[in-house]
């Protein structure tokens, strides 16, 4: 199946189990905002724990914090947002329909290295065990000529990003003769700024209200809190603040499902470091980041590092933890070395001072930053796209699972009487006050056995426990597991044991 219907199947599957429904569902939506259903909210809780966490409980030198979305509107300015929290858009004068210039010309590298991978393989086909695809690539005309009209291309986008050279993006996109893909022509409109922020007015207009921005993202208000925490939690250089919390962009291309939405939540933390010692504890967090994706184990090979060519205005550093979505290799997390920016500017335009002063060196500086930053939404659909299987049961049926890692999933385990007389039930019922205060756990007893599995698989739940004639006489119920569809019998009294081992976030952390 082409990774567009399989990425099409995974959707429709998220609002028929739960997991994500559109916004406003019953007024046709709301475009790129989204909903959590009964099951989407307990994945995404799980992915919240697990992330707070591993920082909070883990770093005795993070704390959390939960600001507010309404901050001072200077903040914006200082932050740099006002002015420069911008995408450039461009316009097809035939379908109407707008695109960001960036994602246009990226989306055409990208070609070229999906054009030279085909030729790769085509020849890792043809010379068989003899391959050596490093001498291929540096040798075969044809992949030389695409790799340097790739590069050269990339060259130029990067030049014109960083100079922000609105004419120069135009033209590589005319140069490049890129179409649209509705109307499938060349016209095209200039290429301008547009702010991403969205804004409101806070008190009566006949006060004279203020214009107010709803935050594009958590950090500021890490920042901003920054004296307060430090100050009042006496924490002392290295030290780091973990929020989760609501952002708000009004992304124009907004598409792709819940990678990009208007509304959306990210998890931060925003690391305050000695001057100097900054690229020692950006290499430090890379490396703690990626191990936190991997020990989900979803397969190390689905992330990779992307460095930054084009910096925001604020960093020094900057890289982004990529995964392998069904669209391709994509953002998950950005972690930015993001100098003294923030607080240096947060420092001169409130004139506050915003100054640490380090007893181990008797100098007061103003900190620099190490961020990571992760997408709440977008690790829900890296584990929802990832999870998502079809299988081909010995029988001839399909079936249809959820391989979501066991301490993210929604429901650990459903407990299920064979019959629904005969006492069972009231077995069943036992099991489940013997469970319920640990684990999130469904009751099911309609339908034959195979269905109420099918309808386990289909959310993820990874144990299903039956009780039958002999559990009666023998206290034992029967175990079946989620990936290998294998069962055990099992004293009742063990349950909880065998269950936690495999579900338990507590685990989970130990390993990293
Ligand atoms: P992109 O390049 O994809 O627009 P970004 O570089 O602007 O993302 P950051 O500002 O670094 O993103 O935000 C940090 C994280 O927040 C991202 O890695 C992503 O996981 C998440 N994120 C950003 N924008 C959105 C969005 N519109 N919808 C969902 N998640 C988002």
């Amino acid at each position: 199946m082409a990774q567009e219907d399989v990425f099409k199947k995974i959707v429709a599957h998220c609002k028929e189990y739960g997991f994500v429904f559109p916004s406003s569902d019953i007024y046709d939506g709301l475009a790129a905002v989204y909903d959590y259903g009964q099951n989407g909210v307990e994945l995404k809780n799980n992915i919240k724990q697990y992330w707070w966490q591993s920082m909070v409980l883990l770093h005795d030198n993070i704390v959390g914090i939960d600001s507010a979305i309404f901050m001072h509107p200077t903040i914006w300015k200082a932050s740099g947002h006002v002015d420069a929290f911008n995408d450039p858009l461009i316009d097809n004068r035939d379908s109407k329909k707008r695109y960001r210039a960036d994602v246009l010309i990226e989306d055409e590298i990208a070609k070229y290295d999906d054009k030279i991978n085909k030729e790769v393989v085509k020849a890792a086909k043809r010379f068989k065990e003899n391959f050596d695809e490093e001498k291929y690539r540096a040798t075969s005309p044809r992949v030389l000529e695409l790799q340097q009209k790739r590069d050269a291309l990339h060259a130029r986008y990067s030049a014109a990003m960083n100079a922000m050279d609105l004419n120069e993006l135009r033209q590589i996109i005319l140069d490049e003769e890129i179409v649209c893909p509705i109307s499938g022509t060349k016209n095209w409109t200039e290429v301008r700024q547009f702010n991403l922020m969205f804004s409101t007015e806070m008190g009566s207009t006949a006060d004279g209200a203020m214009k107010v921005y709803l935050r594009p993202e958590t950090a500021q208000g890490i920042f901003v809190n920054y004296l307060n925490v430090q100050k009042t939690g006496r924490m002392k250089i290295p030290f780091g603040i973990a929020q989760i919390g609501k952002a708000f962009r009004n992304e124009i291309v907004a598409r792709q499902f819940i990678f990009r939405m208007r509304e959306f939540e990210q998890m931060e933390m925003q690391f305050f470091v000695r001057p100097g010692t900054e690229m020692e504890w950006f290499s430090k967090w890379k490396e703690t980041r990626m191990k936190w994706h991997v020990n989900l184990g979803m397969g190390a090979e689905n992330y990779r590092f992307h460095d930054h060519e084009k910096l925001a205005h604020y960093a020094n550093a900057a890289t982004d933890i990529e995964f392998n979505f069904p669209f391709g290799f994509k953002e998950l997390e950005g972690i930015h070395s993001r100098t003294n920016f923030d607080l240096g500017n947060h420092q001169k335009f409130s004139g506050k001072k915003i100054e640490y002063f380090d007893p181990e060196e008797n100098t007061s500086y103003t900190p620099y930053v190490i961020e990571t930053s992760i997408g709440v939404d977008r690790m829900c659909l890296a584990v929802l796209a990832h999870s998502y299987t079809v299988e081909q049961l010995e029988n001839g049926e399909e079936r249809v699972v959820m391989r979501i890692p066991a301490p993210l999933a929604p429901i650990k385990v459903a407990v299920m009487p064979l019959v629904k007389k005969d006492g069972l039930p009231e077995l069943a019922q036992k099991v489940v006050d013997e469970l319920k205060y640990d684990f999130s756990y469904q009751y099911d007893e309609k339908d034959s056995i195979g269905k109420r599995y099918r309808r386990q698989d289909a959310i993820g739940t990874p144990f299903c426990v039956t009780i039958d004639h002999d559990s009666l006489q023998d206290g034992c119920v029967t175990v079946r597991e989620r990936d290998t569809m294998t069962q055990e019998r099992v004293r009742i009294e063990y349950l909880r044991a065998l269950i936690d081992k495999k579900v338990s976030l507590t685990n989970l952390l130990r390993n990293l």
